[in-house]
């Protein structure tokens, strides 16, 4: 697994925006079903090859890093990618990593209960501690909102957070 080659819409990196702290950010997500007006991420909207990590390869960066103890997994749609998302998820907390996750996803929770794949996916996800997502797309011209648990402004007023495992 470790050597698996995944594909991310950019190299993963510090973020200061993400939440209140530094975090780090692995753009998972490579697609999007939503093409919301002014996409967060509309400069890779016509790009149709990313470049490519093994497993391993991030999680040495993480390791690497100096600055960050949360891991954001964003981009486009990260459960667009989920059997990507889901080995990557795995294998960090395989290697001990039990830092928290914060999952950015356009879906509102309402959708994980008629989408077979992503009910299966966010079952998934429950097996593993210290998971938080961040629901709900970006809507052009709803007012900012302020989110408590992440400590940041969210871009949208429909956008808000559940912790799915402690
Ligand atoms: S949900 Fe996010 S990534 Fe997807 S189109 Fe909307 S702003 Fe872009």
């Amino acid at each position: 697994m470790e050597n698996k080659k995944i594909q991310l819409l950019e190299k993963p990196t510090t973020v200061l925006n993400y939440y209140k702290e530094p975090s780090f950010l692995i753009p998972i997500g490579i697609s999007c079903s939503w093409k919301c007006e002014n996409c967060i991420n509309k400069e890779h909207m016509f790009e149709y090859s990313y470049p490519e990590f093994t497993i391993k390869e991030i999680i040495s960066q993480y390791y690497e890093n100096i600055l960050a103890n949360t891991i954001i997994m964003a981009g486009f749609e990260p459960f667009d990618n989920y059997v990507n998302f889901m080995n990557l998820v795995e294998a960090i907390r395989v290697s001990g990593i039990n830092d928290m996750i914060i999952i950015y996803t356009g879906y509102d929770i309402i959708d994980f209960r008629s989408n077979f794949l992503l009910l299966n996916t966010f079952q998934e996800l429950t097996h593993f501690d210290n998971i938080i997502i961040k629901f709900g797309r970006y809507i052009e011209g709803l007012e900012k909102v302020w989110n408590e648990e992440l400590g940041i402004w969210l871009a949208s007023e429909n956008q808000y957070t559940v912790r799915i495992t402690r």
